[in-house]
């Protein structure tokens, strides 16, 4: 009985990333043994999360309210529009002193794995975009070559509709993934950015 209670505990951690059996094991082992208060509370965390947490229905980032703050928010400037590819991303962009709107696209297009355009609400991007609030759309997708091909794509859609259409400047190196640059790399990358 015991067993089955603790295979399913060492089964259900492997769902953690970058974890494996043996250090499923490993952490299943020590929180029965050493903290099971954390334990519990990690548990109740993770299950108030998963049923709290959606999506902004504007913006796609993580949000408890339909809405997110960014979006709600009267003080940011909604002539911006950051296209970025992760709720992290729109940390390091905050720290990097922006104050324009975002739009998070949740990845980034990668046929081999299947995600195309509707995976990634390119849709509801047009929409926003359609509303006419919105005079530049700034692509700040991480400098892989993914990332990269998510900008061209969405690039064309922002030409389509004849607005003004950024890219972040070198200094995110290649192949630099946005939420690992300092953000005053970051703050001259977004005030260098070039038309596209
Ligand atoms: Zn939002």
């Amino acid at each position: 009985m015991s067993d089955t209670r603790l295979n399913d505990l060492i089964e259900s951690l492997r769902c953690l990333p970058g974890i494996g059996r043996k250090s499923a094991q490993r952490i299943a082992y020590h929180l029965l043994q050493r903290n099971r208060d954390g334990a519990r509370n990690l548990s109740r965390s993770l299950l108030d999360a998963m049923d709290n947490i959606g999506h902004c229905e504007r913006c796609r980032t993580f949000s408890e309210e339909p809405v997110c703050h960014l979006c709600q928010s009267n003080k940011r400037d909604r002539s911006l529009l950051c296209v970025v590819e992760s709720p992290a991303d729109v940390y390091a962009v905050e720290e990097a002193g922006y104050k324009g709107l975002y739009f998070v696209l949740m990845g980034r297009l990668s046929p081999l794995d299947g995600i195309g355009p509707e995976d990634l609400g390119l849709s509801k991007l047009g929409s926003l975009l359609d509303e006419g609030e919105i005079e530049e759309v700034i692509l700040a997708t991480n400098s892989t070559v993914e990332g990269e091909a998510t900008a061209h794509f969405i690039s064309e859609m922002v030409r389509k509709r004849s607005m003004k259409v950024t890219r972040i400047a070198h200094g995110v190196p290649m192949g630099g993934e946005l939420e690992y640059v300092d953000s005053r790399t970051l703050s001259e990358a977004l005030s260098g950015r070039r038309e596209v």
